[in-house]
């Protein structure tokens, strides 16, 4: 027997790992912040001081250094496990910075009164600056719209697990179209709507995606009317692909994308979108790998004042979220 119920679970979004892990003492190294508690606005000095000489562009752009504090009505708040949130800025900086497209669709969505490419532009003029603390300010504040909230044992700001909100927070950057069709002739779904491209985009494996994009998908079950079968594809809007695309991995205690998994290129209807970083779940802790003129880099806001050299990730590792350029 075919189960409705059963096969619609398969379409709803999961939970992804990092929401599985229990939330860690001041052991873990996500809980531990390696950070001098008055530090506001005070890594620019060690940002500064690194020698850039022989540096491709990369290394040249402003990295944002784990943790901190903020201010909020008039007071310092202490952040904490902030590395959910300064991954997917940073990624969003660096493509931004090199890569013309990138600043020109983020540009022309702020002209057009996107407000999210607005408040990006303004993180991003704060990380020119190298005002970090402020750069989060206007990232938690402002684009993730959060309020906050004091973790009585850490005494600070914990922003364990905002992966998601994030990614939400951002999704209206990029927009696809989706197509439903009902054999039911009284099914009245069928048609199709703009969705943000994040809002279907929760994958197992990151093999899934040219799946998804060049091939319908067919259920049994109308997730409309349960009688009729349902078709489902996907096409880009009619202003054509976005620049940029980003997928979430789901990341359980038995199953997980590792780093072997992730393809270079995609794909996906007629367009060729490249790998350009992926973000890294260890031990309660992101990290990035950047990939950047077939050379590979990658961030850690705990060492933020210059990229690592690639090296081969430990075993246990998860890749988190992938995000890919249109060439
Ligand atoms: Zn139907």
């Amino acid at each position: 027997m075919f189960d409705c119920a059963l096969q619609r679970l398969e379409f709803e979004k999961s939970r992804r790992g990092s929401s599985n892990s229990k939330k860690k003492g001041k052991n873990s190294r996500g809980g531990n912040p390696d950070f001098p508690a008055d530090s506001y606005e005070q890594w620019e000095k060690n940002s500064s001081s690194q020698p850039k000489e022989g540096h491709s562009v990369i290394n040249s752009i402003n990295l944002l250094p784990y943790g901190g504090q903020i201010m909020h009505r008039n007071t310092q708040i202490r952040i904490l496990n902030s590395c959910s949130v300064d991954n997917q800025i940073q990624i969003l900086y660096t493509v931004y910075n090199l890569y013309p497209t990138v600043a020109q669709f983020l540009k022309q969505l702020h002209e057009a009164d996107n407000l999210t490419a607005g408040v990006i532009l303004r993180i991003f003029a704060s990380l020119d600056h190298k005002k970090y603390a402020q750069a989060k300010e206007i990232a938690l504040l402002q684009l993730l719209r959060l309020k906050p909230v004091i973790d009585a044992e850490l005494n600070g700001w914990n922003l364990f697990d905002s992966e998601d909100r994030v990614l939400m927070s951002i999704s209206d950057l990029a927009k696809i179209r989706q197509h439903y069709e009902c054999t039911n002739p009284i099914c009245n779904i069928s048609g199709e709507t703009v969705i943000a491209f994040s809002a279907s985009m929760v994958l197992h494996s990151p093999l899934e995606l040219e799946e998804m994009f060049n091939n319908s998908q067919t259920n049994k079950c109308c997730e409309g009317c349960n009688k009729g079968q349902s078709s489902k594809w996907i096409s880009w809007l009619r202003s054509g692909a976005p620049i940029l695309l980003r997928f979430a991995l789901v990341d359980t205690r038995d199953r997980g994308a590792t780093e072997d998994m992730i393809p270079i290129f995609y794909n996906l209807l007629g367009e060729r979108y490249l790998v350009k970083a992926y973000t890294v779940h260890i031990r309660d802790h992101f990290t990035t790998v950047f990939k950047h003129d077939s050379k590979m880099y990658i961030y850690d806001g705990l060492t933020h004042n210059s990229l690592k050299r690639y090296y081969t990730l430990p075993s246990g590792h998860r890749i988190s979220t992938v995000w890919l350029m249109k060439e």
